[in-house]
C-alpha cells in the first residue's frame, strides 16, 4: 500500500478485487509466532493461521532464512531439470510415510486433481476402464472444476453448467452406504481421515478401518486427502496413523510449506502409475517452495512440533470440556490435535468469532453452530491459556 493511506484497503479491495471472499474486517500486516498486527496497531492472538497453513508461526526465523537463501540462490528452475530440495523433499516425505514415490503442485485443489487424474489412469489400465470416485457428503477438495465435482456440497458447483461425471457421494462416516454406492465403475474412494471445511467431523471408530478393508475387499484404491489434517496437524505426523490404516494415495497442501504455496501427491508403488508426458506443472516442485517445504518437515518430524500440536491439543479440548460443564450455551467439542471445534447449541458461531476478534483473538466459524480452532503447530501453553480466557468471557458475552 506505498503511497496511500493504509485504511483505504477495505475500499480499494471492493474497487479492485472481485467480490468473491467474506472477509474479516480487518488488515493484517505484521506477525510474530502466534500473534498477528493489524494496520492500526492492534494485536490479535491468530488461532485460524492462514487456515491451518502458517504450521511454524508467523516470521519464523529459521525459514525466513531458507527461504532468502534459496531466493538468492535458485528460486525457479522447470521441471526439464533435476533440483536438489526437490528430491530431498521428495525422499523426506516418502521416509517419514507409508507411501513410496511424490510428485509436487501448488495447492490443495491442484494435489486432489493429480490423484483424481492418478486414480482414473489406474482404474481404466487395471480394473477394467474404471474411473468413478466415491466421495463424501460435507467433504472438501478444492475449488476447481475437478475438484468441487469431487466435493460434498452442491452450491459450490452448480452455478458453474456441467460438471465433471465420475463422482458419487455418501455420508461420511456410513460405511453400508459406501459399499452400496460401489459398482465395477468405480476406482477409489476418496476422503478426509477428519473433514475439516465439513466442520472437523471426526469419523466414528472403526470407519476409516472398515473403508480401508473395503477397499481391499474390492481391489480399489483409497485416497485419503490430508491437506488440512497432514504434517502434524492432527497431532501426529499424518492422520491416518491414529485410524491404523494405510492410503494407496495421500495428497498435501496446507501446513507443508509454512505458508508457502506447495502442495505434493504421494502414492504406493502400485498406484504411482504416470508416465512421463501424463502430468505436469510449471511452478510444482520449484527449488523456492521446495526448500521452504523441506524446512518445515524437518521441524514438524524432528523438531518437536507434532508432539506440540498433540500436547497443545489436549490442552485446548481441557478448556472446551470445562466450558461444556459451564455453559448451557456450549454442546460438545471435536477434533483432533490441534485441528479442534467447539460445538453451540445454537447458530452464534459468526457471533462469537465477531467479538473474539475485537477481544484479539482470531477463529473461525467453520458452520453456524461451530467455531474452528487451528493455530501454529508452535503455539505455547501460555497462548492456549490465553486464547481460552478470551473466548470464555465472549461466550459469557454472546449467551448472557
Ligand atoms: C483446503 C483444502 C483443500 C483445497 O486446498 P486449496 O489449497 O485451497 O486448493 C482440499 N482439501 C482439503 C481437505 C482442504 O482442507
Amino acid at each position: 500500500m506505498r503511497g496511500n493511506d493504509v485504511s483505504d484497503v477495505p475500499q480499494l479491495e471492493s474497487r479492485y478485487h472481485m467480490q468473491m471472499f467474506r472477509r474479516m474486517p480487518v488488515t493484517l500486516v505484521r506477525g510474530e509466532g502466534t500473534r498477528v498486527w493489524d494496520d492500526a496497531g492492534k494485536e490479535y492472538l491468530d488461532f485460524v493461521a492462514g487456515i491451518a497453513v502458517d504450521t511454524l508461526g508467523h516470521a519464523h526465523p529459521g525459514l525466513a532464512d531458507v527461504i532468502a537463501k534459496q531466493a538468492r540462490t535458485l528460486i525457479h528452475v522447470s521441471n526439464i531439470f533435476y533440483s536438489e530440495p526437490q528430491v530431498e523433499l521428495a525422499k523426506l516425505l516418502v521416509e517419514h510415510s507409508v507411501l513410496d514415490q511424490a510428485f509436487f503442485v501448488n495447492s490443495g485443489a491442484e494435489a486432489n486433481e493429480g490423484a483424481i487424474k492418478l486414480a482414473r489412469k489406474w482404474g481404466i489400465a487395471n480394473r477394467d476402464g474404471a474411473y468413478e470416485i466415491i466421495a463424501t457428503n460435507n467433504g472438501f477438495h478444492g475449488r476447481t472444476l475437478a475438484t468441487v465435482a469431487a466435493t460434498g456440497t452442491p452450491r459450490y458447483r452448480e452455478p458453474f453448467g456441467p460438471q465433471l461425471p465420475g463422482f458419487t457421494f455418501v455420508d461420511y462416516g456410513d460405511l453400508e452406504a459406501l459399499k452400496a454406492a460401489t459398482s465395477a465403475r468405480t476406482c477409489a474412494v476418496l476422503i478426509e481421515p477428519v473433514q475439516g471445511e465439513g466442520g472437523v467431523n471426526v469419523p466414528p471408530e472403526g470407519y476409516l478401518k472398515g473403508v480401508r478393508q473395503w477397499c481391499d475387499e474390492q481391489g480399489i484404491l483409497l485416497i485419503l486427502d490430508e491437506v488440512q489434517t497432514g504434517c502434524g496437524r492432527t497431532g501426529t505426523l499424518w492422520a491416518y496413523e491414529q485410524a491404523g490404516i494405510e492410503p494407496d494415495i495421500m495428497t498435501l497442501a496446507k501446513g507443508l510449506g509454512g505458508g508457502v504455496p506447495v502442495g505434493a501427491v504421494l502414492a504406493k508403488a502400485h498406484a504411482a502409475v504416470f508416465e512421463p508426458g501424463d502430468h505436469g506443472s510449471t511452478f510444482g516442485g520449484n527449488p523456492l517452495a521446495t526448500a521452504a517445504a523441506l524446512y518445515v518437515m524437518q521441524q514438524v518430524i524432528e523438531g518437536g512440533v507434532t508432539k506440540n500440536s498433540q500436547e497443545r491439543g489436549e490442552q485446548l479440548a481441557r478448556h472446551f470440556a470445562s466450558f461444556e460443564d459451564r455453559f448451557e450455551a456450549v454442546a460438545g467439542h471435536r477434533g483432533r490435535g490441534l485441528l479442534r471445534a467447539l460445538v453451540f447449541h445454537e447458530d452464534i458461531a459468526g457471533e462469537i468469532v465477531g467479538k473474539a476478534l475485537q477481544a484479539g483473538l482470531i477463529l473461525n466459524a467453520v458452520r453456524p453452530n461451530a467455531v474452528r480452532f487451528m493455530p501454529p503447530l508452535t503455539v505455547t501453553e501460555e497462548e492456549i491459556d490465553r486464547a481460552a480466557r478470551i473466548l470464555e468471557a465472549v461466550i459469557e458475552d454472546v449467551t448472557r
